[in-house]
């Protein structure tokens, strides 16, 4: 992509109305607008990044089984009535009247409608076990959306559900979509801790939250330390062994520790941190299936509700908490994983015909191989540009300039260590396409 054609509005200075460094950052490095109070739009570079987010979530997803839906954003008020949740739900819930004065609702959450298509769809034991997820836009009319898209109103979540026959089925399906967010969150270089949490009236003892540790997170935890030895490599290979260590480990919510009379971990092993909610998974067995009459028939011929759990992960609070783990004081440091363009290839003057199309000329060899680069070809002093470039934060940047070419080299800068190394332009692209 060549930035003299793209839309990336960046800016120098700090806005005033972004406390957090994440927030910050996705403002002046062209991410994203607000709309509203709440409401972002996901500018081209912002966008990328979310895709490539939202493709790894994706890919774990179907890795662990589940299987991909699209359920639409608006929702009948009569759905939630069958399940008891219009009227307990309260303000966050964004109430709409269509011209023929029927009650709708941009979902908050979609166990009420999955609940509906699974009961018209499953008959019996053959139809089970499933878990069903989509990637969708929710809404949630927080009393205080702030931090940007970490509590915004409107944001992108992945929510799973799954469907089983019995309780040891239900655990199955859960152990899955743990170690499905284990491996999630280990590939976008993130360490997450899950917390047990309360799981209110419903019962059952299966919910987790998976948060990010970060100073500006809104969650307060108390974990033991050996949370913090297990490495990418394990979680990578996470299975239900690695799970049972894992929640054998002591991590509670700052409401949930307080309640604790007698904390297992040694003072010396408890650490205490703040945390970014990104993922939360529930097993609620029969609570929507009983309440919204969805029953399946058994082996034997009898009729049973299956035992459901569902499944989120916040998918736009994930580009906060990846912003959050990863800057310095000149602007994002995106690991490569989710990194909008690997390269960014920057021609130092474009006045110079020599410059100009040794640039192009790596420009059109790098897009050859398949290198998604973004080719700063502006008019525009080089400081700037490189502090274009550091903001953003691409894992790559090829400098062309003058005084190299009359050498042979361009240099290649890693953005996160700040390496920079001179080398022939054949090199170069080697490095960068290998
Ligand atoms: P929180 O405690 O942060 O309000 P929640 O417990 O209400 O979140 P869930 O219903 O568990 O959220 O939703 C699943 C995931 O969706 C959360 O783990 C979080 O990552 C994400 N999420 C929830 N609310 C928001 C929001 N307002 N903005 C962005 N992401 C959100
Ligand atoms: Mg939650």
């Amino acid at each position: 992509m060549r930035l003299s054609r793209y839309f990336l509005p960046v800016m120098k200075e700090t806005p005033s109305d972004a406390q957090i460094v994440s927030h910050q950052l996705m403002l002046r490095a062209g991410l994203v607008r607000q709309t509203a109070a709440g409401i972002y739009a996901w500018l081209p570079l912002g966008l990328k990044v979310l895709k490539r987010i939202e493709r790894i979530v994706r890919e774990e997803q179907d890795r662990a089984g589940a299987v991909e839906l699209l359920m639409p954003t608006l929702q009948s008020a009569d759905l939630w009535r069958q399940s008891g949740r219009y009227d307990a739900y309260g303000p966050e819930m964004l109430r709409i009247r269509d011209r023929h004065d029927r009650d709708m609702l941009y979902g908050p959450t979609n166990e009420e409608m999955v609940t509906a298509l699974f009961r018209d769809g499953a008959r019996s034991y053959r139809d089970l076990p499933r878990i069903l997820y989509h990637i969708q836009w929710k809404f949630r009319d927080e009393v205080r959306p702030r931090f940007g898209v970490m509590r915004g109103r409107e944001f992108l979540m992945k929510d799973a559900y799954s469907f089983d026959l019995d309780e040891a089925g239900l655990k199955a399906s859960y152990e899955a979509m743990f170690v499905a967010y284990l491996r999630t969150f280990a590939r976008l270089g993130l360490t997450a801790v899950p917390v047990k949490a309360p799981t209110g009236p419903i019962g059952g003892d299966l919910s987790h939250e998976f948060h990010i540790l970060a100073d500006t997170g809104e969650s307060a935890l108390f974990y033991d330390a050996a949370i913090e030895d297990i490495s990418r490599d394990e979680l990578l290979a996470a299975d239900a062994s690695t799970i049972a260590r894992l929640t054998g480990l002591y991590a509670m919510e700052e409401e949930e520790h307080s309640k604790v009379a007698d904390c297992p971990v040694p003072a010396e092993r408890l650490r205490t941190r703040r945390g970014i909610e990104v993922g939360h998974i529930f097993a609620f067995g029969t609570k929507y299936s009983a309440s919204m009459g969805l029953s399946v028939q058994t082996r034997e011929g009898a009729q049973v509700h299956p035992q459901m759990g569902s499944y989120g992960i916040g998918v736009s609070r994930l580009m906060g908490a990846l912003i959050e783990a990863n800057h310095d004081d000149k602007g994002i440091v995106w690991p490569d994983a989710v990194a909008p363009f690997q390269v960014g290839l920057v021609n130092m003057r474009v006045d110079d015909g020599n410059v100009t199309s040794a640039a192009d000329e790596i420009y059109g060899r790098l897009r050859e191989a398949g290198v998604e680069t973004l080719y700063d070809d502006r008019d525009e002093r080089g400081g700037a540009k490189f502090a274009t470039m550091d903001l953003i934060g691409l894992p790559w940047q090829l400098i062309v300039g003058p005084k190299g070419l009359e050498r042979g080299v361009v240099e290649l800068k890693r953005r996160s260590g700040g390496e920079r190394e001179e080398l022939s332009i054949e090199s170069a692209l080697a490095r960068l396409t290998s």
